[in-house]
């Protein structure tokens, strides 16, 4: 079958188990064309469809957007009571909204062929769960057809650099260091990506105005043997972030926390000024951390930061598939990610890591425990990944900035240490 040609990550199974989450967390703009075909399904309240099914959400009256409707208890108007959608169970799955069937697949421009990823906040996705991703090929390549514009095969490669671009052929070998890196079974996570933080902080740092082809290939290694030199073990004695690093990661970690749905937090004038003190608070970094969403409790600050112990082997699993699935997938740098260069990108991906232990340890403490499950770390990361690279708050200069500032002062692997501990 011919169409875009994909590069798909193979270790990862993926089916829709009618859980519901994306219908709740997701806001959905419909085209005019899809608006249409919606409008003549002549949706009633007999078909338990609440009035109107769409809503003028953004754009002047002249070029108004439109997105499906929600109802009072979060979910969109057209989700059952069995987590099942209606267009879908009438009218079959090519009726749905474009967005809705992509889900929780993204396409990356990889040189001649597109990157496959897949998106954390599916809890499926996490539990890898279903059918194997491969195993949807055609299925993608026809989704690929729909979602990639004309032309993008010949998109530019992502800066590698701050300063520097490579050509394709060039910039993917950096890709395959960084999934070689965390391929590697002998390492726990942690040393992994210490080692990854370490060098692709270097090449951060370097200039490539003259490398090019096998001596690229070569530096590479070289930066790879420097950072396995360099961490050989997990240090025996893990030292603090610092206090100001501590502080900037409060401020991320609360823009990954929140959530911007209907029924949540953070919308409208009431839902912003909530949200502001909210940050006011993870600012402050005392007293009791605020609920940004449903699933959390008040807990005390202090109580995130004792020692919660190494994580099982279950969770290593999970996180090492994600850091591949989203390396393979270039789901973390140029356009996939705020246009960022190649190392600011796997830095963000880096910090990943503390976020997800940190909503994770939220989540166990306000069950009264002080170990971390495994269904804590599923669930702190996929509520960190639903903002991984979508949320325009982290696309902003001042968290960019900060992220920058906790790797280049070292923060950054602090941070993954003193969580992982
Ligand atoms: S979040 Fe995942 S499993 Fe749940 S309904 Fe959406 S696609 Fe299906």
């Amino acid at each position: 079958m011919a169409g875009p040609r994909l590069e798909l990550p193979v270790l990862q199974n993926w089916s829709c188990h009618n859980c519901g989450g994306c219908c709740r967390q997701h806001l959905i703009e419909v085209t005019e064309e899809e608006r249409q075909r919606i409008l003549k399904q002549n949706w009633t309240a007999q078909d338990g469809v609440h009035q109107p099914v769409m809503q003028w959400h953004s754009g002047p009256p002249w070029r108004k957007r439109y997105r499906l409707s929600h109802t009072a208890d979060g979910g969109c108007v057209f989700l059952d009571e069995k987590g099942l959608c209606r267009i879908h169970a009438k009218f079959g799955e090519a009726a749905k909204p474009l967005p809705c069937r992509v889900y929780p697949f993204a396409f990356h421009p990889s040189g001649k062929s597109f990157a496959v990823s897949l998106r954390f906040s599916c809890p499926s996705v996490v539990a890898n769960k279903g059918m194997s991703v491969t195993q949807r090929t055609s299925e993608l390549r026809r989704m690929a057809e729909e979602v990639i514009p004309r032309g993008a095969e010949k998109s530019p490669p992502p800066l590698l650099t701050r300063t520097d671009r490579v050509d394709w052929p060039d910039l993917l070998p950096f890709v395959e260091a960084l999934d070689h890196t965390f391929a590697d079974p002998t390492s726990p996570f942690i040393i992994k990506l210490h080692r990854a933080i370490i060098w692709t902080t270097l090449v951060g740092q370097s200039s490539f105005e003259k490398l090019r082809g096998p001596r690229i290939r070569e530096l590479i290694g070289l930066l790879m043997e420097a950072a396995r030199v360099e961490i050989p073990r997990i240090p025996e004695k893990i030292d603090e972030p610092s206090r100001l690093g501590r502080l900037y990661f409060r401020t991320l970690v609360a823009q990954y926390a929140r959530k911007d749905t209907v029924a949540d937090l953070s919308t409208g004038p009431w839902g912003r000024w909530r949200l502001f003190r909210a940050i006011l608070k993870f600012t402050k970094g005392a007293g009791d951390v605020p609920p940004l969403q449903s699933g959390f409790k008040p807990v005390p600050f202090a109580s995130l930061e004792t020692p919660f112990g190494s994580l099982d082997a279950q969770s290593e699993e999970i996180l090492t598939r994600y850091f591949r699935v989203k390396i393979q997938g270039l789901h973390f740098f140029g356009s996939a990610y705020y246009d960022v260069p190649f190392a600011e990108g796997f830095h963000s991906l880096a910090l990943m890591l503390p976020v997800t232990l940190w909503l994770a340890r939220w989540l166990a403490v306000g069950e009264g425990r002080n170990h971390l499950t495994v269904d804590d770390v599923s669930k702190g990361l996929a509520i960190a990944d639903h903002h991984h690279g979508y949320s325009p708050a982290l696309a902003q200069y001042a968290a960019r900035n900060r992220v920058r500032w906790l790797a280049e002062s070292n923060d950054l692997s602090r941070l993954c240490l003193w969580y992982s501990r």
